[in-house]
């Protein structure tokens, strides 16, 4: 072998030696769920199991989305956090069922059909929010709530104009008429809005998009809500009345949002209706980002977390946790490397599969078997006590 081949030899092999090292050590430095290897949790102890509640009627709602949450999401989520046999609050909610969730016009929902069909009942197009086919306004479940007397509230980890939390609050034809949307939001009356990208509701002159001029931020602030851009200022609103967007790389996480809107509107002695959605789970899902993936749902079981203290509490509050649709055709397979699983996508796109819905609290036993997600609409309002309420103008 001549010496210039060994000089080569030896350097191709030291090469593959250095690269595997170094795959190695990035796999350690990057945390339990690096790549597509999910690493099983330390067993941490259960929540505290909950009773079934059999009485129907609830006087508050909190309604929990997981965007793009499917099985496989809570149950990655419940082996990386909870260890092989622990189990996330969500899943100590003892009533479920399944919810199918094809839209209108495709067997694969968007996340503003999808919501369309939980607001108002009514099976819409895929990018619609909350109108029918003729462009007239479907009542949301919160229009129906506040006839009634009780408060509303929206909380995101996505902008507030984004298609879940929109089709809870405004009426268009597309969800990318956000600036519409916005416009609809703050005309809405609904008495928490807290979210990200304050930029639809602010003129130019303010770092805002709207070429209207009009600045919705202080036309609420007139209107008595407590007003906030800075998410070290975030506080529940006295006022009963609160607005908060924040830069989504500096928001508050979803459980003090959450507990910001509780405080704000829980006091309400006619009742409340509270969304909470997670936007982080869709996200990470799409993009097949396993660790932010995890980092979400555990923000999100912590919001339910909140969500249940105060429902244990207060012991008028239906708690329903579900997704509009699974995201990414996730799946877990056997792995070579113990006390781990591999994470597998099929697709970076919403997928058709049913997704779980968990509930607790009064109402929430009428939850059972497999539904469609126009009835995950009909069982809130029953269980309110709304679904006679007819909301002719
Ligand atoms: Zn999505």
């Amino acid at each position: 072998m001549s010496r210039r081949l060994t000089i080569v030899t030896t350097a191709i092999v030291a090469l593959i030696v250095a690269t595997g090292i170094a795959i190695v050590w990035m796999r350690q430095q990057a945390g339990p769920t690096h790549g597509n290897l999910l690493t099983i949790g330390a067993p941490v102890a259960r929540p505290p199991l909950l009773q079934r509640v059999d009485t129907p009627h609830a006087k508050n709602l909190i309604l929990v989305v997981g965007d793009g949450m499917g099985l496989t999401q809570l149950a990655a989520a419940r082996f990386a956090l909870r260890g092989p046999d622990g189990i996330l609050w969500i899943q100590a909610l003892p009533s479920t069922a399944l919810v199918r969730t094809q839209s209108s016009s495709s067997l694969v929902t968007d996340s503003a059909a999808a919501a369309t069909a939980i607001a108002t009942g009514v099976r819409v197009a895929n990018g619609v929010v909350s109108v029918d086919p003729a462009g007239a306004s479907l009542p949301t479940l919160f229009e129906r709530a506040r006839a009634r007397g009780l408060s509303a509230g929206l909380v995101t980890t996505a902008r507030i104009t984004d298609a879940t939390p929109a089709a809870f609050s405004a009426h268009v034809a597309s969800r990318d008429d956000e600036l519409e949307i916005a416009k609809q939001q703050a005309a809405s009356g609904i008495e928490v809005l807290l979210g990200c990208n304050p930029e639809k509701f602010l003129p130019p002159s303010r770092g805002g998009e709207r070429k209207d001029g009009a600045d919705l931020a202080a036309a609420l602030r007139a209107a008595g809500y407590a007003t906030t851009l800075d998410p070290a200022a975030l506080s529940a609103s006295s006022s009963g009345r609160l607005f908060g967007l924040f830069a989504e790389k500096n928001r508050p996480p979803l459980p003090a949002l959450t507990r910001a809107a509780l405080d704000t509107i829980a006091s309400d002695p006619e009742g409340f209706v509270l969304l909470v959605e997670s936007e982080e789970t869709d996200s990470a899902s799409h993009n097949h980002q396993l660790e932010r993936l995890i980092r979400g749902m555990n923000e999100l079981d912590e919001a339910v977390r909140v969500a249940l203290e105060f429902a244990k509490a207060d012991g008028n509050t239906l708690v329903v946790v579900t997704a509009d649709h699974e995201t990414g055709g996730m799946q877990l397979v056997e792995s070579k490397t113990e006390r781990t699983l591999g994470v597998r996508w099929s697709t970076g796109k919403h997928t058709g599969q049913p997704v779980p819905l968990y509930a607790w609290g009064p109402g929430s036993a009428r939850f059972d078997g497999e539904i469609d997600n126009t009835e995950v609409h009909d069982l809130l309002t029953a269980a309110l006590g709304l679904d006679g309420l007819s909301m002719d103008p």
